[in-house]
């Protein structure tokens, strides 16, 4: 007889490490406020940046769509599924990021495994930060590309690796533009300069820098003025954005290689139309105004001093990322609890989406928090703070 006590035991083991966690399920938008259980907390985990999830325009968007769409795309994009509005979107992504083209995909994760598998092959080499993110990780190993990992933001061991990489047909150098779990920026500068010298192609995920860095949020390779130079640019539609997808902005060529053999795209039904409408929506408004990101980046500047200011540790934080670095994975829920009690949302990352001593609550900073609130919550990590004994 077949049983599942294998998976008993491991949620058991989760149980006694501080790692089991219930999912929190909420009763109200995706707001700065959000309804829990009846009751009401700030909201200091969300990616939702510019407050784009809860938005007149997109859900007015959304709501024409349907009425001219319905509800569902019908199939694969190659299919049915390619419906106007997805080539619209499409069309104005590529004139947001100032490249030939770009392809949309049902989520940032799927971008990353439809176009990496696609690109990379047995002759090729992928050189990648150990701290890429998981979806980045995953598309690598759909493939039987050579792989090379440098340890975070280390230039001479990417150097080393593109000089080790000579014979392979091609090199491909992935990084995150913003590191999800640090809310630290990629060396870009520095990584196009290296890829250029050893021939290398460069491709940047910028989940969470699109909406976020560079002119009007087109992400980090407008930000450090590399337009031209980066090869494959990933971005999400489920962040700053504020809805859901992902999408890859690049050259002719390559859009057309990943419409005959990304796997996402040919077997996975497209975005419903009213997501794509939500989506087109919200880059229009990043076109006509950098208010809000303004907003978003002072209000992170403002945070980030506080929190520093209580002597937490918010690791190498430069963007609206702030994690405050707990320790173990114990530790850190016990933090992220306590917080709760205060009304405040501000989830526990631990092992192993980050190492086992560097468990954190990961703290995002948005648009439409007020300066009140970011105080309630300086004021609140420094009451938990001393009953953790953190300060
Ligand atoms: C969140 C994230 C993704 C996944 O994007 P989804 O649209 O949520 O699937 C991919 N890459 C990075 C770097 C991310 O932070």
């Amino acid at each position: 007889m077949v049983n599942w006590n294998s998976l008993h035991e491991e949620m058991e083991q989760l149980k006694r490490e501080g790692r089991y966690r219930p999912v929190q399920s909420w009763t109200s938008a995706s707001s700065t406020w959000m309804e829990t259980n009846g009751r009401k907390l700030l909201q200091m985990s969300s990616n939702n940046y510019l407050g784009f999830a809860d938005h007149p325009a997109l859900r007015q968007a959304a709501i024409e769509a349907i009425q001219t769409y319905g509800v569902g795309s019908g199939s694969v994009r190659t299919i049915t599924g390619t419906l106007a509005i997805h080539e619209q979107l499409e069309f104005e992504l590529a004139r947001f990021k100032g490249t030939e083209a770009a392809l949309t995909f049902q989520s940032g994760f799927t971008t990353n495994q439809g176009v990496l598998s696609t690109i990379l092959g047995a002759d090729d080499v992928v050189i990648s930060d150990e701290l890429n993110h998981a979806s980045i990780i995953d598309g690598i190993r759909l493939t039987k590309a050579h792989r090379k990992i440098y340890t975070h933001k280390n230039m001479d061991q990417l150097e080393q690796a593109l000089r080790e990489s000579a014979l392979y047909k091609k090199r491909v150098v992935v990084t995150d533009g913003v590191f999800s779990m640090d809310g630290d920026i990629a060396p870009l500068q520095e990584i196009v300069e290296l890829a250029e010298r050893y021939d290398a192609f460069v491709y940047v995920d910028d989940a969470h820098a699109s909406g976020v860095l560079g002119r009007n949020g087109k992400g980090s390779v407008d930000h450090f003025g590399l337009n031209g130079r980066v090869h494959m640019q990933i971005g999400t539609l489920s962040k700053a954005v504020g809805v859901v997808g992902g999408y890859v902005a690049c050259e002719n060529i390559l859009k057309e290689t990943l419409i005959h053999k990304a796997r996402p795209f040919l077997f996975s039904t497209s975005q419903p139309p009213m997501v794509a409408a939500a989506c087109l929506a919200a880059i229009r408004l990043l076109e006509q105004s950098d208010e809000l990101i303004q907003r978003l980046w002072s209000n992170a500047d403002y945070f980030r001093k506080g929190v520093q200011a209580l002597g937490l540790d918010t690791g190498a934080s430069e963007t609206p990322i702030v994690p405050v670095i707990i320790g173990s994975p114990e530790k850190t829920m016990i933090f992220s609890d306590m917080l709760l009690q205060e009304g405040i949302f501000a989830q526990g990352i631990t092992y192993p989406t980050v190492a086992m001593d560097k468990g954190r609550v990961r703290m995002i900073v948005t648009a439409n928090h007020t300066r009140e609130e970011l105080d309630f919550v300086i004021q609140s990590l420094e009451k938990v703070g001393r009953k953790t004994a953190l300060i």
